[in-house]
């Protein structure tokens, strides 16, 4: 069976030319690009070259690019180093949508005696801007907001956010792991302070990521070890993996208008189908402000895991936003800020599509969804017969 790939805010596909890129670092191009040999040094080079291709990416120069090992490591790098650094401002200003690679450390946090605020998002999952200002005040360190939502797509105003708040002479960090390859960015002419990007969503290889840090931003290194990446990450560099982002970002910037062109068409086909032949569902999230490639679906009185294994008796991989804890299906902390009623949060479902989904995954998707979901309502205890 054909595997239908609708998760890709989940991870994405390493794209053949980032493979190619990476395949002679593991057993020609060995050597540590710390050695002080011509072998180690040509190494070095090629991590300077993918350095290149991240900043031209994100319109920055190349020295304000960190490597990491991730999205996870790049927002805890961004939290915990900026509030190193300031050490007299004990307030930390975020949302309640974040991904938990920022939402678990700001909670963390509060344990060290810091204040933290989880600002609230309306039905649409549109932030408040007002309420972001009446809470930035003398003893707010830092303000972490998320570019893209992972689960609905929503995008935030984050030029207008990192205006506001640096504005105000507090350092502005965004979690854009969703957002990189997908949203045109040009940070020489942005206020944003610090950035985070991970490699495998922008069909780059896993475990490796980029802290964007601008010129003067205060920041303290949060690994610890030896002098790679200027002193301000340390850990001998993941380089098949840097060359490998390096190489997405290249792919990402030439054909970022004519992929979001194709995948918005291919879901927004797939949404309108859905939400035309299914009763009881609805989208969540801001129709108008989203990435081009997700769509979130809630189907009334059933259980999105239910739907997952039934889609996946078909080969059609998505994903539903609950997590599993100690036994009990919890609905997704996004939707719930979002007031999504729980017997609709239950049944949600993300497709996210990339440059690799074709017309007839979509149409053979339309296809198995609309049975699929009236077989389940009618085993629903829920459902008004
Ligand atoms: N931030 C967002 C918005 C994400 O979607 C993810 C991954 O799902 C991460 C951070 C974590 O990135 P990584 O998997 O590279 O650690």
């Amino acid at each position: 069976m054909k595997t239908i790939y609708f998760d890709n805010n989940a991870t994405t596909k390493v794209d053949e030319r980032v493979l190619e890129e990476m395949r002679p670092l593991f057993c020609e191009l060995y050597g540590n690009p710390s050695s002080m040999h011509t072998f180690g040094g040509q190494i070095g080079r090629r991590i300077g070259q993918a350095r290149e291709r991240v900043a031209a990416l994100l319109g920055c120069e190349p020295n304000e690019i960190i490597f990491t090992s991730g999205g996870t490591e790049s927002d805890n790098t961004a939290i915990v180093g900026a509030l190193a650094a300031v050490p007299n401002r004990r307030k930390v200003i975020t949302t309640r949508v974040e991904h938990p690679a920022v939402l678990a450390v700001c909670r963390e946090l509060e344990s060290h005696g810091y204040t933290v605020i989880e600002l609230n998002v309306d039905k649409q999952g549109r932030l408040n801007m007002a309420e972001l200002e009446e809470q930035l005040d003398d003893d707010t360190a830092l303000v972490t907001i998320m570019y893209a939502n992972n689960e609905t797509g929503v995008i935030f105003p984050i030029e207008k956010i990192a205006e506001l708040v640096t504005g105000r002479g507090i350092t502005f960090h965004t979690d854009a792991v969703q957002a990189v390859g997908k949203i045109p960015l040009n940070l020489k002419s942005s206020s944003i302070d610090m950035l985070s990007i991970s490699g495998h969503k922008l069909h780059g290889p896993k475990g490796v990521g980029v802290l964007f840090v601008r010129k003067g931003t205060r920041l303290s290194p949060f690994m610890l070890g030896g002098h790679q990446e200027a002193g301000k990450r340390a850990g001998t560099e993941n380089v098949p993996g840097i060359v490998g982002l390096g190489k997405a970002c290249e792919l990402a910037l030439t054909s970022i208008d004519q992929e979001n062109k194709k995948v918005k068409y291919l879901r927004d086909k797939l949404e309108k189908a859905i939400l035309k032949k299914c009763p009881d569902c609805r989208l969540n999230g801001d129709k108008e402000n989203r990435l081009p490639n997700t769509t979130n679906i809630s189907f009334e009185y059933i259980e999105g895991e239910a739907i997952l294994l039934m889609l996946d008796q078909y080969g059609i991989c998505a994903s539903s936003g609950s997590a599993c804890t100690s036994g009990s299906l919890e609905p997704s902390h996004v939707l719930r800020a979002m007031g999504v009623p729980f017997t609709a949060a239950h049944g949600s479902i993300r497709f996210s599509l990339s440059r690799y989904n074709t017309e007839e995954e979509v149409d053979y998707a339309i296809e198995k969804i609309p049975p699929i979901i009236n077989r389940l309502r009618e085993l629903s205890p829920f459902v008004a017969k």
